[in-house]
């Protein structure tokens, strides 16, 4: 057999390819040429087949395609510690709104470069970030820096206020100066994102996040489903979300939101609601008849307190085809490593379980659909992007290996990845960044978010004492 030659071998691996078909080769290999995967298949067939400049041992371990968190409000993985809930406006020191207002660029910088690098230690490429960073510039330079994929939108697409009524603590006099409930400020910013898809080497990508939770007229959502069709990338929004936005947005436009998006035309297979906790009837046929694709946040979902009220629908749509995703919303209080995790306990709750081959389903292929993406991303197939990660055979969690997809579903969480490549780069090597200094980023991003807690007079510290030497 004449030999072909590749750029990198990755070897001797339990392949989840996460193709059509749902291979698992063991042991399998995967041949990268530049930015794309060449060919996967047999370890020893793929050995025989390539002759290639640098080969990486997976030494057995799990290799998949990088994982995707569907909706990360990325500077959000800073409110650690400081907000405990964000929803009890009378007992927080500042509404959750002035909080996010206050942030500058060098604080989304570093906020988003400190989170880059937690997910891809734990198994992330890519993010979709829902149109919450105030300077996509620096937060894209980060997300550049330290080797990821992102999908950005233009901040806070927003024209009424009505339904934040039900959530107090969404909207604050300093955010709305920030970013206005404005429709000729939002109808002018639509396309601000897409200029960077005309490369399609980038790393950072353009699509349209509206705000939503019923914050959107007609007119911007029809414009701004008319842009996303336009460029080709997907339309995203709130919906669905907490207790009282339903009610309200039916007393204003006379329709459940749902049903009045699908009247207004911007349902479709490219449209992808966000939450969708608390849904009518009407609007789950809406679901069905459309084709549109679903986020669920599950840890969100928690933090809410809604769990022993709400209708568990998430199931029972994955069940009948539709697309669900998973996202971690804001990662107050957990990492995007334990999103499938979390899903599998809220489901197990509500005693309609969702098996880890749905979970995973939901974290890679479902989730690359939400970005648009799903032709390029979220498999483990020829053409596609070299976004792969090695899971090391030394992991806790690793083990026993006769069925790797409940491992890297539900035990394998953060501090198992060995190895992490992004357009066929290895941004991360032997458990470690390899393009920044994460404890740079780490002291940076402390030194941040205790000055943003003293310019909002916050604690942002334990409330036991903390002993200085
Ligand atoms: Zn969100």
């Amino acid at each position: 057999m004449t030999r072909s030659k590749c750029d990198l071998l990755i070897q001797n691996g339990q392949m989840l390819t996460m193709d059509a078909e749902r291979r698992i080769i063991a042991p399998g290999a995967l041949a990268i040429a530049g930015a794309r995967i060449l060919a996967v298949g047999p370890d020893a067939e793929l050995r025989s087949r390539f002759d290639a400049l640098e080969s990486i041992d997976a030494e057995g371990g799990i290799v998949h395609p990088g994982f995707i968190d569907a909706h990360n409000h990325i500077v959000h993985t800073t409110c650690r510690g400081v907000f405990s809930n964000i929803f009890d406006v009378d007992a927080a020191a500042i509404k959750f709104a002035d909080w996010k207002a206050d942030v500058t660029a060098e604080d989304e910088a570093v906020a988003t470069a400190m989170a880059a690098v937690e997910m891809l230690a734990s198994g992330f490429t890519m993010f979709i970030e829902p149109g919450t960073l105030f300077s996509t510039h620096a937060a894209a330079e980060a997300v550049e820096r330290v080797g990821m994929r992102a999908l950005f939108s233009p901040p806070y697409l927003w024209d009424r206020r009505e339904t934040l009524a039900a959530m107090p603590g969404l909207e604050s006099d300093s955010l709305t100066a920030r970013v206005p409930i404005d429709s000729a400020r939002t109808l002018g910013q639509l396309d601000a994102e897409l200029y960077r898809n005309r490369n399609p080497e980038v790393l950072v990508r353009g699509f349209v996040f509206v705000y939503g939770v019923g914050t959107a007229t007609p007119e911007l959502l029809q414009a701004a489903h008319a842009c996303a069709r336009a460029a080709g990338v997907p339309l995203h929004l709130h919906a669905g979300y907490s207790p009282g936005e339903g009610e309200i947005y039916r007393e204003v436009t006379g329709f459940s939101q749902l049903v009045h998006l699908q009247q207004l035309g911007v349902l479709d297979k490219h449209t992808v609601i966000v939450h969708a906790n608390l849904l009518d009837e009407d609007e789950e046929a809406a679901i069905r008849a459309t084709g549109c694709q679903i986020v669920w946040c599950p840890v969100s979902f928690f933090s809410l307190g809604i769990a022993r009220s709400a209708p568990f629908r998430m199931a029972e749509r994955h069940r009948a085809g539709v697309r669900v995703s998973l996202g971690v919303d804001g990662a107050f209080d957990c990492t995007p490593a334990e999103l499938m995790r979390s899903a599998h306990f809220a489901a197990r709750v509500c005693d309609d379980p969702i098996s880890e081959d749905a979970l995973l389903e939901m974290q890679t292929v479902h989730a690359a659909a939400a970005a648009g993406l799903d032709a390029e991303l979220g498999s483990l197939e020829p053409g596609k992007r070299a976004d792969v990660v090695v899971r090391s055979p030394r992991a806790a969690g690793a083990y026993p290996a006769n069925n790797p997809a409940h491992l890297l579903a539900l035990t394998l969480g953060n501090g198992s990845v060995d190895t992490v490549l992004v357009n066929g780069d290895v941004v991360f090597s032997r458990g470690r960044p390899t393009r920044v200094d994460e404890l740079e980023i780490s002291r940076a991003v402390t030194e941040s978010v205790i000055a943003r807690a003293r310019r909002l007079n916050l604690d942002p510290g334990p409330a036991w004492p903390v002993t200085v030497n």
